[in-house]
């Protein structure tokens, strides 16, 4: 049995939208890590040599590979991209149905990778591996990682690094800006078919309305409202939320400089990359709500044929995107609190937890895990009253809604992870993982796929760093 089930939608797509080429194989392709449940969970059959087939040495049976174009605004600049380092090897076919992308992440070069030389290294594959995983375990949408293997290549970045290519599997790999790529090139064809192809695999209730161009800008507004609340949730700093880096799937893509706050501070940048702090923890809806302004604008004619009806109505629905990120964000933060009832002051409540945390320098993940557990604050002993205030409001608060502590309790322990993956862990584990140890991912692995029931070996994921382990900036790795 062939390993995929292979059914590539995108390949019959105007042939505009990506380039058809194979991804270069590399000199000793070794399987570093495999993700068995992910590999059952889509239905996978046995492979002979899955590092080969992973690696691109050899191609599975039924592949069309293609590296995509897109385009995209980085840091605000517009930019013609494409999968310039990334090849799609096809569309798998789950057994339940399910379509996914299978992608090689590191697989050579492509005629969109202009300077690059179309690689990745092993250390931000497996930190993408490890944090996607993280965040499917946390309950947030994200493309995910079936392996990595080490390619027996090195890339020359500001050092010289072990080669690897990652696998990811994805809904799709449709950006916001793949839109903005037919777009700009004025190709009203791509563009259409583009539309209905994405409509398809993911928002198929828009092919049924009047006009299908908004119905689809609404359902990623709908959906991207949902993800961003959820990383506000988790305190998950994506940290290159460029348009080409914004998916219509809803999921979250590109594991680059992300990362997890640790004290909660709204201000939290990480990327070295991001000098201004354009995509600090608390800008992330406005950013989110500025690419959607793009995915809008590239959609316009297809809104309608006028160009002024056309913006109006594009502007109408964009313009709902605050009120649905708040009514998202307050029900992530009432589901961390125990509520289970929407009251007027809910977001008072909240903020006043968040900046009581914020004042104190209090974990955030251990704060609210802490408050789920009866626990006393992460925080100086000294520090411990400035709570007192947020604990009153929110005790009277469930007894106005009648909910009794314990069960209150039980409801946030499934709402507020124990475990997320921490910088200065993540940099511990690919620091060993480069020695060739991969016992500390391995273990670190283990405790961030299930974040919500710590065992207690997992007591070391649990803490935030000491001053010496904090890591201050995160790379891309490029
Ligand atoms: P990213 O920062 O990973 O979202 O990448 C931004 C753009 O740069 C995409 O078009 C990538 O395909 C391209 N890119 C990143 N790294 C490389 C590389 N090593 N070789 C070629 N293209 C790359
Ligand atoms: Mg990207």
């Amino acid at each position: 049995m062939a390993p995929f089930r292979f059914d590539t939608s995108y390949a019959r797509l105007p042939e505009a939208l990506f380039a058809r080429v194979a991804p270069t194989p590399v000199r000793a392709p070794r399987l570093v890590i495999f993700n068995q449940g992910l590999a059952a969970e889509l239905g996978l059959g046995a492979a002979e040599d899955w590092a080969a087939l992973l690696a691109g040495n050899r191609l599975p049976e039924g592949a069309t590979p293609l590296a995509q174009a897109y385009a995209g605004h980085q840091f605000g600049h517009f930019t013609m991209l494409g999968d310039g380092r990334a090849v799609l090897l096809g569309e798998h076919v789950a057994p339940d149905g399910r379509r996914v992308d299978i992608q090689l992440k590191g697989a050579g070069r492509t005629p969109f990778s202009r300077m690059g030389d179309g690689r990745a290294a092993l250390g931000p594959m497996l930190r993408e591996y490890l944090v996607s995983e993280a965040m499917h375990a946390l309950g947030v949408s994200t493309t995910r990682s079936l392996a990595v293997v080490a390619t027996g290549e090195p890339v020359v970045r500001e050092e010289v690094l072990p080669g690897a290519v990652l696998t990811r599997v994805a809904a799709s790999h449709i950006r916001v800006g793949t839109f903005q790529f037919a777009a700009a090139k004025r190709d009203r064809e791509a563009l259409a078919a583009l539309l209905a192809h994405t409509i398809a695999r993911h928002a198929p209730e828009a092919a049924e309305a009047e006009r299908p161009a908004l119905a689809l800008l609404e359902a990623t507004s709908r959906k991207q409202a949902a993800l961003v609340a959820r990383w506000m949730g988790v305190g998950f700093i994506h940290g290159v939320m460029n348009t080409d880096n914004m998916t219509l799937s809803g999921e979250t893509i590109d594991y680059g400089p992300c990362a997890f706050m640790d004290a909660f501070e709204p201000m939290t940048v990480f990327s070295s990359i991001d000098r201004q702090g354009r995509y600090a923890y608390a800008n992330q809806p406005v950013i989110a709500h500025w690419n959607l302004v793009r995915l809008a604008e590239a959609l316009l004619p297809l809104i309608d044929p006028d160009e002024t009806a056309a913006i109006d109505m594009a502007n109408a629905a964009v313009q709902r995107f605050p009120a649905l990120f708040e009514a998202e964000w307050l029900a992530q933060f009432r589901a961390k609190l125990g509520l289970a009832t929407a009251e007027e002051g809910d977001r008072a409540l909240v903020e006043m937890l968040l900046s009581v945390m914020r004042d104190t320098g209090c974990d955030m993940t251990g704060g609210f895990r802490a408050l789920a557990e009866g626990a006393a604050w992460p925080v100086d002993a000294a520090d411990q009253a400035a709570f007192a205030g947020f604990e009153a409001a929110w005790a009277a608060r469930l007894a106005r809604e009648g909910t009794a502590l314990p069960d209150a309790r039980a409801r946030m322990l499934a709402a507020n992870p124990a475990i997320i993956p921490r910088n200065h862990r993540v940099e511990q584990a690919l620091a060993a993982a480069g020695e060739g140890d991969m016992g500390p991912f391995e273990r670190l692995l283990a405790a961030v796929t299930r974040p919500y029931a710590p065992r207690p070996e997992d007591a070391p994921f649990r803490s935030p760093p000491l001053p010496h382990e904090r890591v201050l900036a995160t790379f891309c790795g490029t």
